[in-house]
């Protein structure tokens, strides 16, 4: 089977999205604007409360999925049905707006480290208006794979090394990995050909898309890496340790029409989900 090569390094980009929140954007932007089904991928990390404090208040979304690693912090969501609960370091939550809901995504808490993730993945025509769902699941239910050399994987979504992942039932069949490699470690998996696939540095340097053959790209934290056609991803930690998310799903092959927190396939849809907004019936009937 053959190795899915590097096809593009971006680097994430400083910005700030909600109420102002500092963020590292890697996709979704001028640069990278979307990666079939992927839409957007933010890293947020500070230990500076006001980098973090003001949280993302009341917003809608419409037509996709936004999915919450945390690695450090506790973030607490709350929506307009009642659906509440607190995100806590290595939880994940997988939420299918579908038609839509409204929520706000907070800090729940006053110092101390703030770290994780939110990637945004899209929704295929026929799903787009579903009913809104969640799922969650706290640190200690999400398995890990102990690999030969040391390093392991979580595997938050799809499987690896055969081990199933804790979110299911997703319309693009994702794969969502967190690996850690240490010092001198190897890590390959192979991906079905279909899938699109990219992963994002985020501690340490390493090298990604190599083979027994020619040695992979070098690419440190805050490098987002598209991969390309092929069958395994692969990824080498030479010198240091690193960590990375492998991210890989079907692509939909649809148009996109995007606006804020909005993804739908024309621009109708978007007109009429933010008249909808505008009108109080964006929820539909109570
Ligand atoms: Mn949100």
């Amino acid at each position: 089977m053959s190795y899915r090569p590097v096809m593009k390094l971006v680097k994430g980009k400083e910005t700030s999205d909600g109420a102002g929140v500092r963020l590292k954007r890697s996709l979704g932007t001028h640069d990278l604007g979307v990666h079939d089904p992927f839409l957007l991928l933010d890293e947020f990390r500070s230990d500076r409360r006001d980098d973090y404090i003001a949280g993302f208040p009341d917003h809608p979304h419409r037509g996709f999925e936004t999915v919450t690693y945390m690695l450090a912090g506790r973030m607490e969501h709350r929506d307009h049905a009642g659906h509440q609960g607190i995100l806590t370091a290595g939880g994940v939550q997988w939420m299918t707006a579908g038609r839509g809901i409204i929520h706000s995504e907070m800090p729940k808490q006053e110092d101390g480290l703030m770290w994780g993730f939110q990637l945004w993945v899209n929704l295929p025509r026929d799903r787009k208006m579903s009913p809104p769902r969640y799922q969650e699941f706290p640190r200690e239910r999400i398995p890990v794979v102990t690999l030969e050399d040391g390093g392991s994987i979580r595997v938050i979504a799809g499987s690896a090394r055969g081990v199933a992942g804790a979110v299911t039932g997703i319309a693009t069949n994702p794969l969502y990995l967190d690996v850690t490699l240490p010092a001198g470690g190897r890590f390959e998996e192979a991906i079905p050909v279909a899938h699109n696939a990219m992963i994002y540095v985020f501690e340490g340097e390493g090298e990604f898309g190599g083979s027994s053959e020619h040695s992979g790209v070098t690419a440190s934290e805050g490098s987002l890496l598209v991969l390309g056609e092929g069958g395994i991803a692969s990824a080498e930690a030479p010198s240091v340790p690193v960590r990375f998310l492998l991210l890989a799903a079907e692509p939909i092959g649809e148009p996109v029409a995007r606006y804020g927190p909005f993804v739908m396939n024309t621009r109708e849809e978007i007109v009429q989900a933010v008249n909808e907004l505008n009108e109080g019936t964006f929820l539909g009937p109570a």
